[in-house]
């Protein structure tokens, strides 16, 4: 594992899903701290801003710290926890999967229970299983120890357990949790890094945001603090490449470059600001690919609405099986979204910035 390994095994691993953005927080800020001066917002996201040679224009760029996860709801008299889901998940996904319960006593780990199939009858084993006839197994044996050893009780955010690896005969694929939207942070806190001690004719606001898996909520609150006059945002896109995926759902493959987001259901990108990115690419010899989401929107919906509009695109890195345990991105990928947000960076000074409307 090398120094970027470590970063994306950090940025993953750590907790942190909506309203519980605590300890990504303090990650965050460890690797910001030294690349910009820090505030907060009031719902919790964090800003690093990096004065650059002028303080107009200023850029924001935003990966949101959230993570998908569940909550619990309450617990049975025999010790099992039922629970609310967090963001977006699909039932299918969840029976057998290992969860971390957390409570002011620690930590604890469990099991999302489901039937044997020796115990399903025909007609079941057909139907997919709903998510609220889903529990947790956490090994105890009443509710009464639930609450009083483990310390866990309504309100416990609950996070899904996969630790990262490095996959495949060149070590590219990298296999982990909550790839949506760690890969963002990373590719923010990176470009922080490529910016230190260089020049460019803007102020950069690195962004990491709460609550976009519930509604983009810390997009709306760190904008006012972020105040920029354009901005990427930086995200995870949905690949394609894997069996019984159509194309006409998903045209976009691993390995073949980061994302330009064409549309979603919570933003049009400024079309100006799109081919700004697409001839800096070009330029470099950066392959790209376009990203197409028809449901689902991103912070990008709320930062491009600010004050009297902001110049917004979305630049993603592909990753599969998001939404679920465990996602698949590609090294090379990344290293391009991060080459790439560097070269656009440098290049935005006020006067083509002018001209984005
Ligand atoms: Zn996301």
């Amino acid at each position: 594992m090398d120094k970027l390994d470590l970063l994306l095994k950090d940025l993953t691993e750590t907790p942190g899903i909506s309203s519980f953005e605590d300890r990504i927080r303090e990650r965050l800020r460890y690797y910001l701290s030294p690349l910009g001066e820090i505030t907060t917002d009031r719902l919790g996201s964090i800003l690093c801003e990096k004065r650059g040679e002028s303080s107009y224009p200023r850029i924001m760029i935003a990966g949101h710290m959230d993570e998908i996860g569940f909550i619990v709801k309450y617990i049975t008299d025999e010790g099992f926890i039922k629970f609310a889901p967090i963001g977006g998940w699909w039932s299918q996904v969840l029976p057998s999967q290992r969860v971390i319960v957390y409570s002011k006593k620690g930590e604890f780990f469990g099991v999302v229970g489901s039937k044997p199939p020796h115990l399903l009858p025909p007609e079941e084993r057909e139907k997919t299983v709903k998510l609220e006839d889903l529990f947790i197994d956490i090994g105890a044996k009443s509710r009464e120890e639930v609450e009083n050893e483990f310390g866990i009780k309504p309100g416990s955010p609950v996070v899904p357990w996969s630790p990262y690896q490095v996959i495949g005969k060149d070590g590219k694929f990298l296999m982990g949790k909550a790839w949506d939207d760690r890969v963002g942070c990373a590719v923010m806190i990176k470009t922080l890094e490529n910016l230190k001690g260089e020049k460019h004719p803007n102020t950069v606001i690195g962004v990491g945001t709460v609550q976009e898996e519930v509604g983009l909520r810390g997009a709306e609150t760190s904008v006012k603090l972020a105040k920029p006059d354009v901005a990427f945002v930086l995200e995870s896109g949905i690949a394609g490449d894997t069996p019984n995926v159509k194309r006409e759902e998903s045209d976009i493959k691993l390995g073949k470059g980061p994302t330009i987001g064409i549309m979603d259901s919570s933003m049009l990108p400024n079309r100006k600001l799109v081919e700004f990115v697409e001839e800096t690419a070009n330029e470099l010899g950066i392959p790209y690919q376009y990203e197409f989401m028809l449901r689902g929107g991103e912070d990008g919906g709320r930062i491009h609405l600010y004050n009297s509009g902001v110049p917004t695109v979305t630049i993603n890195v592909p990753a599969r099986y998001i939404h679920s345990h465990t996602g698949i991105i590609h090294r090379d990928d990344f290293e391009n979204a991060v080459k790439l947000l560097t070269a656009l960076i440098k290049k935005l000074d006020a006067e083509r910035v002018s001209k984005l409307v």
